[in-house]
């Protein structure tokens, strides 16, 4: 998994904002696509043509912004179909948007699912299972291969403690500290609290608004006092190995 956003709707010069991109036996999954996602990409060893999967958790436009850019320079490198999964809505979403760029419509083909909570798929390689987050839109997780969660934005969901057993990595927001916690966001001490059963080896915190971005180690702590484990503060093109 290369890390190639971290921020929230705020970015800053180190963080664009979430892109998480996932590559096995040379299949590329990229999960969220905010600003600054596309160059991020150009930033790494991968081949982004060879990128044709698109996962979106939600449609706020800082997971998504990025995508019609990426569709458009894969049609002019000679790559013009892609598949995009997304929780409900994101057909009449997509479709919507496609309208308002006749040029992309008519020359990229755009696959398109949607998926429901607790649905389980194969997508790109992976055995991928979804779970519904707490959002101001319908938004999901996706577990990768028993291996690794990306979240998106959410509170801290409960259902997380038994959906991540026997993970190696959970990828969560934290997007705010605790002196300004932000409803269906997640503020440390909360998700410590949530997670301090969560048989999960490593909790990678990402989506930092600049206030938590300024603390990163204050996040770190505070989040251990519930969750004793593994926790670290991702960074834009950041990889880890599953
Ligand atoms: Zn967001
Ligand atoms: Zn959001």
């Amino acid at each position: 998994m290369t890390i190639l956003g971290t921020a929230g709707v705020i970015p800053d010069p180190q963080r664009a904002q979430s892109g998480y991109l996932l590559e096995k036996d040379g299949r590329l999954v990229l999960v969220d696509c905010g600003s600054g996602v596309f160059g991020r990409l150009a930033q790494v060893s991968l081949d982004w043509r060879q990128l044709d999967t698109f996962v979106l958790t939600h449609l706020h436009l800082d997971h998504m912004s990025d995508l019609l850019s990426i569709w458009a320079a894969r049609w002019l490198m000679g790559a013009p179909a892609v598949t995009l999964y997304g929780p409900s809505g994101t057909r009449e979403f997509i479709t919507k948007l496609l309208e308002l760029f006749p040029y992309i419509r008519d020359h990229v083909g755009v696959s398109v699912h949607e998926l429901r909570a607790g649905q389980t798929l194969s997508l790109a390689g992976f055995a991928v299972s979804t779970l519904a987050m707490n959002h101001y839109v319908p938004t999901l997780a996706y577990k990768f291969d028993d291996t690794v969660v990306i979240c998106g934005d959410s509170e801290p969901e409960p259902a997380l403690v038994e959906f991540v057993r026997g993970c190696k990595v959970l990828v969560h927001e934290c997007s705010f500290p605790d002196d300004a916690r932000v409803p269906l966001h997640t503020s440390p001490t909360h998700l410590g609290e949530v997670l301090a059963h969560a048989e999960v080896e490593w909790l990678v915190l990402t989506h930092l608004y600049p206030q938590a971005a300024a603390q990163t180690e204050e996040l770190i702590k505070a989040v251990q006092k519930g969750f004793p484990k593994r926790v670290t503060v991702a960074t834009d093109l950041q990889t880890i190995e599953l």
